[in-house]
Order: C-alpha cells, then structure tokens, then sequence
C-alpha cells in the first residue's frame, strides 16, 4: 500500500479504529526516513461530540510528534453539521439519514486536506466490518457499481483526487479495539448522537449476528467481492470522472454530490 517516501495523510477521527492506525503507522514510519506522516481530523460541528474527540486527536498527534491539521464544515461548507440537519429537517427534506450527508462531506473534506498537505496517499482506518458493512449497504441502495470503486487502494483516477488507502482492511474492528487497550492509547468511545439512525446499524448487525454463528464469515464476503471487483470496474468504466461544474470537484456527475446537497441545505 506505500512507498519508502510516501507523504501519507491519516484520517484521525478520535475514535478507536483511527488513533489505532496512526500508532501503527508511526511505528512503521520511523523505519522509513523519508516517509512522512500528517494527520487530518475533520470537525463537523456536532455539539458535545466532536470536541471531545478533536482533542484526543491532538493529544495523540502530540505524543507522537505527528503534524495535525484539522478541517471544519463550517468553514468548509458555511455551516455546522448539526445546523444542515437543522435546516434539512426544518424543510422536511430529511430523506436521507444525516450520516448520508455526513459521510459524504466528509470525504470530500478530508479530500481537500490532504491534497493541501501534498499528500501522495490519504489512509483510512476502514476495518474489516466497516468494509464489509458498506458491501451490504451498496447492495441495499441498489448501487453495486460503487464497489468498484470503494477499494482498499484506489486508483489515480484525477489529479484532484488523493489516492485513498486502508490498511485495515482486513482486520476486525475487535482487534482494532484490543490493540488501543493493549497499548494503553486514549481514543473516544462515546457515539455520535446521529449514529443511531444510519442503515449502517442494520448491516452491522446482521453481519455481526452471521460472524457469531460462522466465524470468518466476514473475511469470506469481504474476498468475495475482491474477487469479482474486476468484473464490476469493466462495467463501471464506462462511467467518465469529469470536474463538477459548480465546485471544480471530481465527479462523475454534472455537479458533484456535495454540491448537490449544499443547495438541498440551502
Ligand atoms: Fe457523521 Fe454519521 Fe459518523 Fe456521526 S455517525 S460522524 S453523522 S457519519
Ligand atoms: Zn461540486
């Protein structure tokens, strides 16, 4: 997934999975001196959630002695996470669950950041179930093509678009969990107070229930899908990546989804 002279951005959201990963990497990182790392958190702006974990993020960066940068929507896209869900519910265009919105923005910030930092790779701490989560959901959304895309290395498809990696892909979000206890790290453990309505939380648990039953279930789906991913990427070539013609963005689309979205918000 690197290079010895990578400039690797990390998505350090707070949360276990995250802080395990950029431990993980600044360990491997000081074998490899012309390797860099920068961390990147994006702040949404969701009240008493967010700001414990921006400052667990800074706390691990600095004990590590990793640069940090942090992003807000705010600043970004003119308004606080919780204030687009506000308006999207005061319209009642609230169709979408907010991590809908959420996720989507996000990526694109974290985007944005890392191509800021120069990064040559943007790394992702997408566990095993995360990945195997997202199969499911491409599925229930009727958006299997999205698999072709949604890979554990992408593509250098757009010279706006940092390549995204996630080395843990292949590693259960329980090990993830043991490796902070077992290192002593601080991560937040609180959820986030929209979490509770994403499908995502259905997925897991039929997943989660599948893995108790027939443990390796997960792995299975997850090298199943790596399997004919060659299949599905033949079909989804014929889907052109251009720049959104509002925000300069690579997208397939006209406009981009962000942009979509930002006028939904209003
Ligand atoms: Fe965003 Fe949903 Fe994650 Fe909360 S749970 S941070 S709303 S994607
Ligand atoms: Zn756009």
């Amino acid at each position: 997934m690197f290079r010895f002279d990578d400039r690797i951005a990390v998505a350090v959201s707070g949360g276990k999975d995250s802080v395990s990963l950029l431990h993980v990497l600044a360990k491997i990182e000081r074998k490899y001196p012309k390797a860099r790392l920068v961390a990147i958190t994006v702040d949404e702006g969701i009240s008493g959630y967010r700001d414990e974990a921006l400052k667990i993020a800074a706390e691990n960066c600095k004990k590590l002695g990793i640069r940090h940068v942090t992003v807000s929507f705010k600043e970004l896209f003119g308004y606080t996470f919780d204030q687009m869900v506000k308006r999207l519910r005061g319209k009642g265009d609230d169709k979408l669950t907010p991590c809908a919105y959420c996720g989507v923005l996000r990526r694109k910030a974290l985007n944005m950041a890392a191509r800021k930092a120069r990064a040559d790779k943007l790394a992702t701490a997408h566990t095993l179930d995360d990945e195997t989560q997202t199969i499911l959901l491409n599925i229930f959304h009727g958006d299997v093509l999205r698999m072709a895309k949604e890979k554990p290395v992408t593509d250098e498809v757009h010279p706006k678009l940092v390549p995204r990696i996630k080395p843990f892909c292949e590693v259960p979000e329980k090990e993830t969990a043991l490796y902070a206890y077992v290192k002593g790290i601080r991560f937040q453990g609180k959820p986030c107070p929209y979490a509770g309505e994403a499908l995502r939380n259905d997925a897991r648990m039929i997943l989660d229930g599948l893995e108790e039953k027939h443990p390796g279930m997960k792995f299975t789906i997850f090298k199943s899908i790596e399997r004919i991913r060659p299949a599905l990427e033949e079909m989804a070539k014929k889907e052109g990546l251009g720049e959104c013609a509002e925000c300069g963005e690579p997208t397939t689309d006209r406009i981009c989804r962000t942009c979509q979205m930002r006028k939904q918000i209003g």
